[in-house]
């Protein structure tokens, strides 16, 4: 009996002993207040940051300061160095709004950043929305130290490992639908799109969809208006994600049911703040499907928001700054964290 068992044990042993973790995938929704910071760190160790916040103290009157106490980028750089990041491979843009791409001057003093993807320039109204074309510049002047792409829809970031995909930008949209997407008219279609708030710079988000194996998260920035109604009607061009970060902030503008009925989200992240964000029309919409779950950066403080249950909230009120992690892995599984609460939900393979 003996040896039968010794080599079973070194059978069990030598087996345990060579196979791998399996490859993951982070993500970091980082704590803004109503902007956008979301980390993307690649199994191969490749990083991609989707927007900085904002500039200074926070707010859309804020200016660059000292990048010591700027607190959206200091923010940013604790994430990194938590998860372990010295760089920024890209940093991609979805629009030139203060609450996206307000921080990038001062994170630039802070870590290095190679490639700036975003949509390039701003239109002649786009300080209907005051300060954009002073911030698009003070951003432009940090980008040309820095490699630039200027993708168009249906192309790919050039990451290796996982594919990322431009679905929207500069107003434009996927022209013919990805692979994974169902062919069949989207049932909610037969209301229109909700008018975008801001028609400006948000319908010219640069939104993407990311697919790690099984695992798809799409990133829409605030596109909202025309472009957001497309990608779903009159039929799905993204086909099922298991993640969808709200667009707008789960804004009022996003709450029209096409996009989730055509992309069918296990998870859906609000990156909303106190009183930013998070309106009660969104909620309401993905209160009503059973299958998706909604987490939230912050509990929102709008009128008749029914938020989601309090251990899918990052922060309660604006005393904290917690973020929201989730990793993947290739088989479509995920794994999301509050570490308000240090506690972690398992989501498993489709
Ligand atoms: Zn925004």
């Amino acid at each position: 009996m003996r040896p039968t068992i010794l080599a079973l044990a070194l059978a069990l042993t030598s087996c345990g002993g060579s196979t791998p973790p399996p490859a993951q995938l982070d993500l970091y929704f980082i704590d803004v207040e109503g902007g956008q910071a979301t980390l993307i760190i690649t199994p191969a160790g490749e990083t991609l940051l989707v927007d900085a916040g904002f500039p200074g103290t926070g707010g859309f009157a804020s200016q660059p300061g000292d990048p010591a106490t700027a607190r959206d980028p200091q923010r940013i750089l604790e994430v990194a160095k938590l998860a372990g990041v010295t760089r920024i491979d890209y940093l991609l843009v979805t629009h030139f709004h203060a609450d996206h791409v307000g921080g990038v001057p001062e994170l630039s003093h802070l870590i290095p950043i190679d490639t700036f993807v975003d949509h390039g320039g701003v239109t002649e109204d786009a300080d209907r929305v005051a300060g954009t074309k002073a911030i698009h510049a003070a951003y432009v002047a940090v980008r040309e130290a820095g490699r630039h792409l200027e993708p168009t829809p249906g192309d790919r970031l050039p990451l290796v490992e996982v594919d990322v995909t431009v679905v929207s930008t500069a107003g434009a949209t996927l022209t013919s639908p990805l692979d994974d997407a169902r062919s069949a008219p989207t049932a909610s279609c037969l209301t229109a799109g909700i008018p975008a708030q801001e028609s400006t710079e948000n319908p010219r988000s640069t939104g993407f969809l990311l697919q790690f194996g099984r695992f798809r998260f799409l990133d829409v920035g605030d596109l909202t208006g025309e472009p957001l109604h497309q990608l779903s009607c009159p039929s799905d061009r993204l086909g099922p994600v298991d993640v969808y970060l709200v667009s707008h902030h789960g804004g009022a503008d996003a709450a029209g049911p096409s996009i989730f009925s055509a992309i069918r989200p296990r998870v859906a992240i609000l990156n909303n703040g106190a009183t930013k964000g998070g309106a009660a029309p969104t909620l309401k919409t993905l209160q009503a499907i059973a299958s998706t779950e909604t987490w939230q950066l912050h509990r929102s403080e709008a009128t008749g928001a029914e938020n989601a249950a309090a251990e899918r909230i990052a922060n309660l009120d604006t005393s904290t700054a917690h973020w929201i992690k989730i990793s993947a892995y290739e088989d479509g599984s995920f794994v999301v964290t509050n570490p308000r609460t240090g506690a972690t939900t398992q989501y498993p393979a489709r």
